[in-house]
């Protein structure tokens, strides 16, 4: 498309915006603690965020790493058409997405560069991957507690089912936020798939289809504005922490990936990861690596690079000391947790980090609270490369490993995946293949940030120590 093109589908796109009465732009983008920042701009501001962008303080950002003065201390977030999108649960905006740029150049250490960059790897080879992307959340509230200490629990008191997984008797209760949720994910451009109601009491979940990864880092991001924003509506707290409640599941983030190969206008025309769309027909069946014959040969590579790098990966996508509670097998309401610790992959097996399905892998280590684009981008990084080296994965795993003692899953070979925050951050320094994805201004802004808040955590005297310790010796 040329300037002129593009000039004139802006100037299109806000007259049509102008015409539904919207005069506002909410001009976003993603730190890199996965936070969505921004700031309002008048509409008719459009061809100077497209242009040249929104400017703010870099330094004001977390993670940026960037000057008090100078030229390369201004952040703009330079608006991507293609995001431009109505509101509707905020009257008289739109939204679009920014990229970062400083000093007149894309910003390497800006989330959604950095997801871009490794987009454009891909795009050299002509493929292109999609991902759905599956936020679990809660709703929840904060009292104070009898003991004057502050107590978050489930939003709604009469959702407490002994097994809550798609409870409908809770369900409706929700069903002012939910419904209004998807109404308006539906008027801002995505396509809602499904709702329910998961494995913890006052926690949901809302699929949206799948599409390009960065497309769908920006759905996420979306989706996350409207529900915080409707969930104050009704006075509840939108919750994407990993792991609210110790005795209930926490909060997973799945990604579904697939591969494409796209033609020169960037259209997908067929999975690379499909064995039959590769013409490998003959495999199911007969391989230990992928006996329900779900992969290419490729897919198998870039999963068995996925599983290679999962420990550098656990930084990004399980970012929080939070994060490492999730990732444990143990019991809850309804017996297991569901989510990964074990670095494994099998046929539809959801007791392993990698699900493997039809031309498309479930990555089930991501949780809610990780940043999309940083989380998407590594896994790009990770997948290449297990494509460049031709590795092969582990045997699938068939069986439930969450029935498995850890004797016998260690016994088996199955690596652990890390089991705190400074563990992964320390796989992420010593992987130059997932730290190099990030860029080395984000990579040691993010070392950084997450040994700070490990250590943080590691010196806070809890109410737990107290109970235990406090009058024991
Ligand atoms: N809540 C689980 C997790 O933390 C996942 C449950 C599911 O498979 O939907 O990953
Ligand atoms: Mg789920």
């Amino acid at each position: 498309m040329t300037r002129d093109d593009n000039n004139n589908r802006a100037d299109d796109l806000a007259s049509n915006l102008a015409g539904q009465g919207i005069d506002t732009l909410l001009v976003q983008f993603t730190d890199l603690l996965g936070v969505a920042k921004g700031k309002l701009v008048p509409l008719h501001q459009l061809p100077t965020v497209l242009a040249s962008g929104a400017g703010f303080a870099g330094p004001s950002i977390a993670g940026t790493g960037l000057g008090r003065n100078g030229p390369r201390s201004e952040y703009y977030a330079r608006g991507d058409l293609a995001t431009l999108s109505a509101l509707p649960w905020l009257p008289n905006m739109a939204r679009i997405v920014g990229s970062g740029f400083v000093d007149g150049e894309p910003f390497e250490g800006c989330p959604r560069q950095i997801l871009s960059r490794q987009v454009q790897r891909l795009a050299e080879r002509g493929l292109q991957l999609q991902i759905g992307i599956e936020p679990e959340f809660f709703l929840l509230k904060r009292d104070l507690g009898s003991n004057g200490q502050p107590k978050w629990s489930p939003f709604d008191d009469g959702d407490r089912l002994a097994k809550p997984s798609y409870d409908l008797k809770s369900l409706p209760r929700q069903l002012g936020f939910l419904q209004a949720l998807r109404s308006a994910l539906e008027t801002a451009g995505l396509t809602v798939l499904q709702i329910d109601h998961e494995d913890a009491w006052g926690q949901y979940e809302v699929n949206f289809e799948h599409d390009e990864v960065r497309a769908s880092c920006d759905h996420l991001m979306l989706f996350k504005l409207a529900a915080q924003h409707l969930a104050e509506a009704r006075g509840a707290i939108f919750s994407m922490m990993a792991k609210p409640f110790a005795d209930q599941p926490g909060s997973g983030l799945h990604f579904h990936v697939s591969l494409w190969e796209q033609d020169r206008a960037g259209r997908a025309t067929h999975c690379v990861f499909d064995p039959k769309a590769m013409g490998q027909r003959e495999g199911a069946g007969t391989s230990p690596i992928d006996p329900a014959g779900h992969l290419s040969t490729l897919g198998q590579a870039f999963i068995a690079g996925v599983l290679d790098h999962c420990a550098a990966l656990c930084a990004l996508a399980a970012p929080t000391v939070n994060s490492y509670k999730r990732l444990v097998v143990g019991e809850s309401l309804s017996g297991t947790s569901w989510a990964p610790a074990y670095v494994a992959q099998g046929p539809n097996n959801r007791t392993c980090v990698i699900r493997t399905l039809p031309g498309r892998f479930e990555w089930r280590l991501p949780d809610a609270s990780a940043n999309p684009y940083l989380a998407a981008a590594a896994l790009i990084a990770a997948g290449l490369d297990g494509i460049d080296r031709q590795l092969a994965p582990p045997p699938a795993t068939t069986d439930d490993l969450f029935t498995q003692s850890l004797a016998q899953i260690l016994a088996r070979g199955i690596p652990l995946l890390p089991q705190s925050l400074s563990e992964a951050c320390d796989a992420l320094a010593a992987d130059e293949v997932v730290s190099g994805a990030l860029g080395p201004v984000a990579a040691s802004q993010f070392l950084a940030l997450k040994r700070d808040e490990a250590l943080a955590y590691a010196r806070h005297v809890s109410s737990w120590e107290l109970e235990r310790y406090g009058a024991w010796f």
